[in-house]
């Protein structure tokens, strides 16, 4: 950067890549990427930056600059709902103003071992302390409940152990605000107590211990809270931070204390969501019902959802015809960590997913077909979800600041040099987080809370075990293998500068020539075309030429045959084509519809 240069003017547009912004001002890319990293910002050359990004950026390797005019355009008729790939907490909640959020109750998980007594200790909470009006009879397992304690709700998510959680958090959902670690006061910490320790730790969420079954005579409450001090949980009463209650689910005591404590926990974390909006939450359980059809029981997670809503879970759609508490009783409406039971999807819906309400029935099938799509053609390519590429494509784009590994390697020797290598990389805006490390070969555990928590695995001198590979190629998790330790590093290194840059490559999907201009309230302009070869799809990128001049590149923004929505619109048929942001169509236009896929 040179500071005496005398300053020359740039005009910004709303949006540009890092190369253009380094094109405007005839620099090198690399010295953008090192100005925008000095700003805290990780882009890789082919990133999209906003406006005033770049003009900090610019202003700051001695450019001065103005906004490029807008252009006018009229207001978009319909929200594009993009597929949600973010932490849903994050997007849930940040568009909201604060003086609209309102505190909710909690979402509590059990975790633990299998046998310590999470399933016991669950139906004993559930039954001593249903919400009032509970006509005595036996509650149906929909996959989450909600209990009224002191006057306050607490939500459970009823299926024991970290499937749900994991599941949730696989698909960018935060499933639970609090985990209650359940630890056999017999046992004390087994393998899947660790892992859940991880599970939890990874999404930040607070801990409580549940040490249950105190009342059997080899109890050693002491024996355990020194395992929980070993695996770095340290108990309140020896002076660390973590939560610990003892309980009896047999003899059903320490119940109040827990819930209390949860209480106090949840007062804590001031949960807040705002439930004067549409609704949006997560998938608990899916079902297909002989004589109901499909059913879900759905957490909202923010929003109130009403009977009648339009849904759109993934790729499915639908509206709201019936809904039911967890008793089976016909609820009209549910707020914010409310579950509820709902008929009217047009199938089953996965656990993990998420929901939104969209504005009518119709809406939601369009998107909910742009969807599948979508999935279609990711199907087709390797499943690569989760490569270390696009996890920091990801933190990025959604400003997360955490690249998470689990390590593991051949002897203790060697994982404490890799992880403080490692963690060194990193710096307070991107910070390299290590969930797990361990020795061994990579087991579907470790998979499964990379999945999880949207980490990649490193293996240093180890094999992944088969079901590993397996469940990594599923789920698309990027194992790394290293027996150099400079090479593994280094691979992480330029992963968080953004030099491991994707390469994508256009796929063009068909032409189409303009006939007619249109004006449409609400929507802009819109092209009256034929389309030429091909197809053209809804969700397709377009660009426009005139005289084999280019004048536009952006993404479609409508698609219709008449006045119906479509998706797709083959060779010889008419259709109306609105494109994001631009309104100068003209007669003879031909605009080419592609997308952008990674080459492999
Ligand atoms: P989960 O696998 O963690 O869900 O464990 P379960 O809830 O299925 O419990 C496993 C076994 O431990 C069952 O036989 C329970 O009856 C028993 N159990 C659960 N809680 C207690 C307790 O507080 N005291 C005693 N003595 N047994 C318990």
């Amino acid at each position: 950067m040179t500071k005496d240069q005398s300053r020359k003017a740039i005009v910004i547009p709303d949006f540009l890549t890092v190369r253009e912004l380094a094109d405007l001002m005839e620099v090198s890319p690399i010295d953008v990427i090192k100005e925008l990293m000095n700003n805290g910002i990780l882009a890789n050359i082919n990133q999209q930056i906003d406006h005033d990004t770049a003009a900090i950026v610019a202003e700051e390797m001695g450019f001065d600059t103005s906004p490029e005019a807008p252009p006018v355009v009229e207001e978009e008729e319909e929200e594009e709902i993009p597929m949600i790939s973010l932490p849903l907490k994050k997007r849930m909640y940040e568009d909201e103003a604060p003086e609209d959020l309102e505190i909710r109750p909690p979402v509590v998980t059990m975790l633990g071992h299998v046998d310590h007594g999470k399933t016991t200790l669950l139906d004993v909470i559930r039954h001593t302390n249903v919400v009032a009006g509970e006509p005595g009879g036996i509650t149906q397992h929909v996959g989450a409940y909600q209990v009224e304690h002191r006057g306050k709700k607490i939500t459970f998510l009823d299926t024991p152990g970290h499937e749900v959680f994991t599941a949730m958090r696989a698909r960018g959902a935060q499933g639970a605000d609090i985990a209650i670690l359940v630890v056999a006061a017999d046992d004390g910490v087994m393998p899947q107590t660790r892992e859940a320790i991880d599970h939890a730790r990874a999404a930040r969420v607070p801990i409580i211990v549940a040490l249950n079954k105190t009342d059997r005579s080899n109890a050693s409450p002491d024996r355990v809270k020194q395992q929980l001090a070993d695996v770095g949980l340290q108990i309140e009463e020896w002076g660390g931070e973590t939560i610990c209650v003892p309980v009896s689910a047999k003899q059903k005591t320490g119940i109040d204390d827990l819930l209390d404590n949860i209480a106090a926990v949840a007062e804590l974390a001031e949960l807040k969501a705002n439930p004067n909006r549409s609704a949006m939450g997560t998938v608990i359980e899916g079902e297909l019902d002989k004589k109901r059809g499909p059913t879900a029981t759905l957490l909202v997670q923010n929003g109130t959802l009403r009977l009648g809503d339009a849904l759109l879970i993934e790729d499915l759609s639908g509206r709201v015809r019936a809904m039911f508490d967890e008793r089976g009783e016909r609820v009209e409406k549910a707020t914010p960590s409310t579950p509820v039971v709902v008929l009217g999807l047009s199938g089953v819906p996965h656990p993990g997913e998420t929901f939104k309400v969209v504005k009518d029935e119709k809406t939601a099938r369009v998107l909910a077909a742009d969807r599948a799509d979508d999935k279609e053609r990711a199907a087709i390519r390797p499943a690569r979800t989760l490569s270390l590429e696009e996890i920091l494509d990801q933190i990025r784009a959604g400003k997360v600041k955490e690249l998470n590994l689990v390590l593991k390697a051949d002897v203790q020797g060697t994982i404490e040099p890799i992880v403080n290598s490692l963690e060194k990389l990193g710096d307070e805006d991107l910070k390299v987080n290590v969930l797990r490390k361990g020795t061994g070969n990579i087991s579907e555990s470790d998979v499964m809370l990379a999945v999880a928590s949207q980490a990649i695995v490193i293996g240093f001198g180890v094999n992944a075990d088969p079901a590993a590979s397996r469940v990594s190629a599923v789920e698309g998790v990027d194992i790394r293998l290293y027996d150099i330790i400079y090479k593994l590093i280094d691979d992480v290194d330029k992963a968080l500068k953004g030099l491991l840059d994707p390469v994508y490559e256009d796929v063009v999907s068909g032409h189409a020539g303009v006939r007619a201009v249109f004006s449409i309230p609400h929507a802009g302009k819109i092209a009256g075309v034929t389309v030429t070869d091909g197809h053209i799809a809804r969700n397709s990128l377009a660009r426009v030429s005139r005289n084999n001049q280019p004048v536009y590149e952006g993404r479609v923004s409508s698609l219709r045959r008449f006045t119906e929505d479509v998706r797709e619109v083959r060779e010889g048929f008419e259709c109306g084509v609105g494109l994001e942001g631009f309104r100068d169509f003209e007669e003879g236009d031909i605009i080419e519809f592609y997308r952008k896929e990674r080459e492999s």
